[in-house]
């Protein structure tokens, strides 16, 4: 396979530490620019992160001494040392518009784990094991850009990267009616650690700003199909959502209760989870888990602690389905959340792109 350099664009942050650690290791990507806002920029990576490296494993030697960028006022240099970027900012949503739309303008394919470009149309939204189609939306996007390379693709929320996998190959064959949805979900996800959020310890809050509506909605558009120049998003399955931030360190749990159009029985529910498998799965893609979805029978399982980290945080976690009664079924699932739901799941989206030659 051939090898691409590539940039992190937010690479002080959590997630951006996440890129960090991923990348450093990766066989077809070479991390040759990271870049993050002024206030890092002219630092070398180590100076940059050193005191909020919040990553178990310690910041990668071969990256230790670039010299941070600044994402905007360094566009031209980040894009000549580049093939594309990874971004994973913390900027408002005009700006974060803005500056992935500059990337892509420079020629620079973004993957970005922002949710500025999430409903923009013509962007793809994906999980690479369940919509890898949507990637045919790029010439369009390519075509309104006026570009020959550049283009944005997005994934999805890190809360729904639990429960869309496990309801999404059943409602190809049972038709998912209506799912009732309460995240519980890990301090990484704000950004933070333990040590920069005491006041999460023995606590939980019952609202984290925009998440529900995320939860909600994004499902749609990876349901959603393409029709002339745009993605549409579906109009159901219908989903409803609560999502609270409970005092765990990495790890999304997902509380699940759904109903079908046509009510499967326990055996087949359980059998295509076993045995569902993606496009990620049929290239071999380096960061494509083995078996994405994971049953486990005991009652005590799935557990944050015990399960976030495996396939290295890119498998989903089941347990507990048993029949309900006010829907058909309930289940409880687990996701990593920085890497599954985020760093991870963008690295194995830019590998899906890389096998379908969009970095060409
Ligand atoms: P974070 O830890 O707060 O890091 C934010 C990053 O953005 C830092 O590298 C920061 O650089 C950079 N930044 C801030 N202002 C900038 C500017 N004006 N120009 C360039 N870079 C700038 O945030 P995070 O948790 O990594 O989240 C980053 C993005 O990923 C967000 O859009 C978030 O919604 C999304 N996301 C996060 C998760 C998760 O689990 N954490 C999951 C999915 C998606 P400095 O260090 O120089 O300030």
């Amino acid at each position: 396979m051939k090898t691409y350099n590539v940039g992190i664009i937010g690479a002080t942050g959590m997630v951006g530490q996440r890129f960090a650690l991923l990348l450093s290791k990766h066989p077809w990507f070479n991390v040759t620019a990271l870049a993050a806002s002024a206030r890092s920029a002219g630092k070398t990576y180590k100076e940059a992160v050193e005191s909020r490296w919040a990553m178990s494993d310690p910041i990668p030697k071969n990256l230790e001494s670039i010299t941070v960028m600044d994402a905007t006022a360094d566009i031209d240099t980040i894009c000549a040392r580049v093939d594309f970027v990874f971004c994973a900012v913390d900027m408002k949503k005009p700006d974060i518009l803005a500056l992935e739309e500059n990337y892509a303008k420079h020629e620079c394919p973004v993957v970005s784990n922002n949710s500025a470009n999430r409903f923009t149309p013509d962007v793809p939204m994906i999980i690479p094991e369940l919509n890898p189609e949507h990637t045919d939306i790029i010439p369009a996007q390519r075509k309104r850009l006026g570009t020959k390379r550049g283009f944005i693709a997005v994934k999805s929320n890190c809360s729904l990267q639990s429960y869309v996998p496990a309801l999404f190959p059943l409602d190809k064959k049972y038709g998912v009616d209506k799912c009732l949805v309460c995240t519980y979900q890990a301090i990484s996800g704000a950004g933070k650690t333990f040590e920069r959020w005491p006041e999460i310890l023995d606590n939980v809050i019952p609202f984290i700003g925009g998440e529900e509506e995320k939860s909600e909605r994004e499902p749609l558009k990876i349901w959603g199909k393409i029709d002339g120049d745009r993605i549409v998003p579906a109009n159901e399955p219908k989903f409803t959502a609560q999502c609270l931030r409970v005092p765990v360190s990495d790890g999304h749990m997902a509380a699940v209760f759904v109903s079908f159009k046509n009510k499967p029985p326990k055996k087949q529910i359980l059998d295509i989870w076993k045995s569902f498998s993606g496009v990620p799965q049929k290239l071999n893609l380096p960061h494509a888990p083995k078996q994405f979805l994971n049953y486990f029978e005991e009652d005590n399982m799935p557990q944050t602690k015990l399960n976030r980290n495996l396939e290295g945080g890119m498998a989903i976690s089941i347990g507990r389905l048993r029949e309900d009664s006010q829907y058909d079924y309930k289940f409880v699932c687990l996701s990593h959340n920085t890497l599954r739901g985020a760093a991870g799941g963008g690295v194995l989206l830019a590998e899906l792109l890389c096998a379908k030659g969009y970095f060409d």
